[in-house]
């Protein structure tokens, strides 16, 4: 991360090597252009190794041939290398979703999940349900571990460990796309931000890997999707972003004191104004706002819970829609899953209200990949897993 005052720094060299032992992965290309330039290399150089970084997803400074060798030579010399986050671990669910931890730039890992065929939460008009194999989702981490500590959710279990730099964002995309020798614009990739950590208190780098995720690595804006618990300041800066992924907020409750018992922030950013919130984001055409909804069994996911749901997203006089997620069991965690009955009755409850509402398929649980079971459980894993209901 950048020091802020007087110790910012006066060179892209000293800004690259606070942002990770001289990681060029991470640097957009006005910064790029600026290492360039330092390096008393010709502009042009810059958009090349952008392309090297970016599209050609290369691993090894000494092998981007579009650059002379003596200039790649001098930026090794001086501590350069490209960056690029390495998968150093990964679990294979018997859905076909996958995990990974990735290597951070210490020795933390982040974690990233790839789903093939996505969780039927992404068009959220349900025409993207179903197995396509030209189309898969990223679900990216923005923090190792959370602040946010809600109630249901394992990653706050964690706590907040550190923020991930936008290298380390936009890398833990790169590193799964190579992976999977994914070819860009041949086969549709959405990326929601859903993984570990609260995006928008890590605002700043969250943004910036967005931008390099658009204009370097060239994922249309439009399949990216982030999710978050509802911190006001960071969705009143997200509504002035001339590019910005499609917009997701946590409910989870149908009232402020249902939602303070799940999720303690409600207490310093309520529902109402989250909303009010919510509604200062320009929306482009046809774009929708989601609101996640986490089923617990018993507590939530009442009858009289989906009308308060549908009375309170009315009177939001937005375009949105629902999606329900049944709650992810963790270890040791006070919750149950809703019975499929209760939730064909709750989503029929919603539309009958006249709410758009969609259930996420479940994916990865087996491996500890599903919606908030984020947390390195590598033992909990070799140990067999958890049972389900
Ligand atoms: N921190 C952000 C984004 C990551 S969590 C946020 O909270 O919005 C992504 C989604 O997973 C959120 O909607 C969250 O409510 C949900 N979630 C958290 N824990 C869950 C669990 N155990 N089961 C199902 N969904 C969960
Ligand atoms: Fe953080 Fe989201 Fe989990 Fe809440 S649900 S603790 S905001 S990751």
């Amino acid at each position: 991360m950048m020091p802020s005052g007087s110790e910012k720094p006066t060179s892209i060299l000293d800004a690259s090597e606070i942002a990770g032992a001289r990681s060029l992965f991470g640097l957009n290309y006005q910064q790029l252009t600026a290492l360039m330039a330092e390096f008393g290399a010709p502009v042009y150089r810059a958009k090349q190794l952008s392309e090297a970084l970016y599209r050609q997803w290369e691993e090894d400074l000494g092998t981007v041939s579009t650059l002379p060798k003596a200039l790649r030579e001098t930026m090794q010399k001086s501590g350069f290398k490209v960056g690029l986050p390495r998968i150093i671990e990964s679990f294979v669910s018997i859905d076909g979703t996958e995990r990974y931890l990735i290597a951070g730039n210490d020795s933390q890992t982040v974690e990233t999940v790839w789903m093939p065929d996505g969780d039927g939460g992404e068009a959220g008009d349900g025409s993207e349900a179903g197995t396509d194999l030209r189309r898969a989702t990223i679900c990216i981490s923005s923090q190792i571990g959370c602040a946010v500590n809600c109630q249901f959710c394992l990653t706050a279990k964690l706590g907040i460990i550190r923020n991930l730099t936008a290298g380390e964002i936009a890398g833990q995309v790169v590193a799964v796309l190579k992976r999977h020798k994914v070819e860009i614009g041949k086969k549709r990739i959405n990326l929601v931000f859903m993984g570990m950590g609260e995006p928008f208190l890590n605002y700043d780098e969250f943004m910036t890997a967005v931008r390099l995720l658009v204009e370097e690595v060239r994922i249309p804006q439009s399949r990216m999707t982030v999710s978050t618990s509802g911190i006001i300041p960071g969705i009143l800066r997200f509504a002035q972003e001339p590019v910005r992924p499609k917009l997701a907020i946590s409910l989870n409750a149908p009232n402020d004191k249902a939602r303070t018992e799940i999720m303690p922030i409600t207490k310093k950013w309520d529902l109402a104004h989250v909303i009010q919130a919510v509604r200062q984001v320009p929306l482009r055409p046809k774009e929708k706002v989601t609101f996640e909804y986490v089923l617990l069994g018993g507590l939530n996911d009442r009858q009289r819970d989906a009308d308060e749901v549908g009375a309170l997203l009315r009177r939001a006089n937005l375009p949105l829609k629902v999606n329900l997620i049944v709650w992810n069991p963790g270890p040791g965690m006070p919750y149950s899953m809703s019975d499929p009955h209760t939730v064909h009755l709750f989503q029929y409850r919603l539309k009958f209200n006249n709410l758009p509402a969609y259930v996420r398929r479940p994916r990865g649980r087996d491996i500890f990949a599903a919606c908030g079971q984020l947390k390195r459980t590598t033992e909990l894993v070799q140990l067999g897993g958890i049972r389900f209901r």
